[in-house]
């Protein structure tokens, strides 16, 4: 079948739940995409801040692989040691206490929740606790996550979203201050919000967030399931601000492609919250998943990602700063490390088309923004040609 054909196909026999680019991706090498075309694309999408490690990394592939002919699958009712390997190395890398291995992101936002309110009901038995979240925050689709996710287009149809969820600004402590009951369990944001526009959170906003967490006994839940994993040039983005949460969240890069996500807290939280039947999951953290983990955790620190983002990101961000600077259409670039956005005066649909048949693929946030989260193994050079390539698509 040429990709028309697999299209057409595609189109008769999934549901119509995303408006895709016309192209079939068939392999992977590097920070490059072929199409079922032959066709090569420069990639600065990642499968959304997925693959960090590139395309085709050997040492991840026979991982992946050796586990396949060992174990994949056990259910949580037996220990298994991908899982216990990697829950050792996350911990590690997250500075966290406890890890929960979860399916996607947003299974990992709803244990968040579920632990947050369990936390709360262990201390007074009430069943009407609150949560504020921040508006235009994005937690994932299943209904809990989708409640705390502060866009109302994507929250609206599905309604009544989970009770009892508050929104706030996100950066304007006042306004979450203003949402604080003694019902309140818990506080969610993205440390730099993705899907709502690439807007990194002030640090005096999370101390003080922090602080009256701490004062009031309010669970703080950081989301990092886009701007985790290294992306901000830090392995979690708090550790750059060095606010710890109580509760965070990791999917996306974690397991590299597999799918995989994990929330994890602090040992206070773990022994007052979620205990043996509250929880649950049939292939959480299995053998392939976990294996994935381990060996993405390893690998980020063999190929050092975190010290190779440290210099691409700035080489990034002065490339866009200064395609911004040559036309008034982009209205300003924001966002950190390897997580940036250009905003545009328009929508920007044209211009990702104009570069997908140009060979280089980007992705939207909101309508008018065009979001960057290459692979973080990109290099100066990749950055390079692709300013060269936008510019074009601009410039037309
Ligand atoms: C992608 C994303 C999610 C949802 O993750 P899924 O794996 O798609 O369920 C949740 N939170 C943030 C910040 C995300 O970027």
């Amino acid at each position: 079948m040429n990709s028309k054909e697999y299209i057409e196909e595609a189109e008769r026999d999934l549901l119509h739940a995303y408006n895709r680019y016309q192209i079939v991706l068939d392999r992977g090498e590097g920070v490059f995409l072929y199409d079922t075309e032959g066709k090569k694309y420069l990639d600065f999408v990642a499968g959304i801040a997925v693959f960090a490690l590139g395309y085709g990394n050997r040492e991840y592939n026979d991982a992946l692989k050796s586990q396949i002919d060992k174990l994949i699958h056990t259910s949580n009712y037996y220990y298994n040691v991908p899982a216990i390997e990697a829950a050792r190395k996350l911990k590690q890398a997250s500075r966290m206490d406890r890890v929960f291995f979860t399916n996607s992101g947003a299974e990992a936002v709803e244990g968040a929740i579920k632990a947050a309110r369990k936390y709360a009901y262990k201390k007074d038995g009430r069943r009407d606790h609150e949560i504020i979240a921040m508006n235009r925050s994005f937690h994932g689709r299943t209904m809990g996550a989708l409640s705390v996710t502060g866009n109302p287009k994507y929250r609206e149809p599905f309604e009544p979203m989970i009770g009892h969820i508050k929104f706030a600004e996100l950066n304007d402590f006042e306004s979450v201050e203003r949402q604080v009951t003694d019902r309140t369990c818990g506080i969610i944001l993205e440390p730099v919000q993705g899907e709502g526009g690439l807007r990194p959170a002030r640090e005096d906003f999370l101390r003080r967030l922090r602080k009256l967490c701490d004062e009031r006994d309010i669970l703080l839940i950081f989301d990092e399931i886009q701007c985790g994993m290294g992306r901000t040039g830090t392995m979690y983005a708090w550790q750059r601000y060095d606010v710890k949460p109580d509760i965070m969240t990791t999917a996306k890069a974690l397991g590299c492609g597999v799918p995989v996500g994990a929330f994890l807290m602090t040992e206070k939280i773990a022994v007052n919250s979620l205990e043996a039947g509250d929880h649950g999951t049939t292939y959480g953290g299995n053998p392939l998943v976990a294996a994935a983990v381990e060996k993405v955790l390893d690998l980020f620190e063999k190929h050092h990602i975190i010290e190779h983002v440290g210099e691409a990101a700035p080489y990034l961000e002065k490339e866009l700063d200064e395609l911004a600077a040559r036309y008034d259409c982009i209205l300003e670039r924001r966002g950190m490390g390897l997580m940036q956005g250009l905003v545009f005066d328009r929508p920007v649909k044209d211009i990702i088309d104009k570069a997908l048949e140009k060979g280089l693929i980007l992705i939207n946030a909101g309508t008018n923004i065009i979001r960057f989260v290459p692979p973080l193994i990109v290099t100066n050079h990749n950055i390079d040609e692709m300013i060269s390539i936008l510019d074009d698509c601009i410039r037309s």
